[in-house]
């Protein structure tokens, strides 16, 4: 079994965060440690570890996931000047935890990431 993580509790309000969109499949909230002005986690409200677990019954969540971060983009006002998307993949992807999410990272120019 897959071990439940500091965002299972964000996603069920048990502990405190900066929720900023939730639905039935995905929960959007300010990361703790914004590494950007806009710094907003979309994470799944079901566990998958990471993109390699991902599997085809996930495919409304995935999208789901690209749909809430365009639509905050767009409500932070980022989106005509743009943003950057980032999912990490274990050690070497620089994931630290491991409940899949999409980091969305705007509201100044970002540097090269290559
Ligand atoms: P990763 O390195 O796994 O891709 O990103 C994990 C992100 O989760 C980091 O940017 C980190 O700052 C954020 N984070 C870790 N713990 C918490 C927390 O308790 N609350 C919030 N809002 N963000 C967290």
């Amino acid at each position: 079994m897959a071990q439940e993580t500091i965002f299972s509790k964000i996603i069920n309000r048990e502990i405190e965060s900066d929720i900023l969109y939730q639905d039935v499949l995905v929960t959007a909230f300010r990361d703790i440690l914004p590494k950007a002005p806009i710094h907003v986690l979309i994470v799944p409200n079901i566990l998958i570890q990471n993109v390699n677990q991902v599997k085809q019954e996930h495919e409304m969540i995935l999208g789901r996931m690209f749909i809430v971060a365009a639509r905050i983009a767009k409500q932070e006002k980022i989106d005509k000047k743009g943003y950057r998307l980032i999912i990490n993949c274990n050690e070497h992807g620089g994931q630290e935890v491991h409940h899949i999410h999409m980091h969305l990272l705007g509201g100044k120019k970002l540097g090269p990431i290559l």
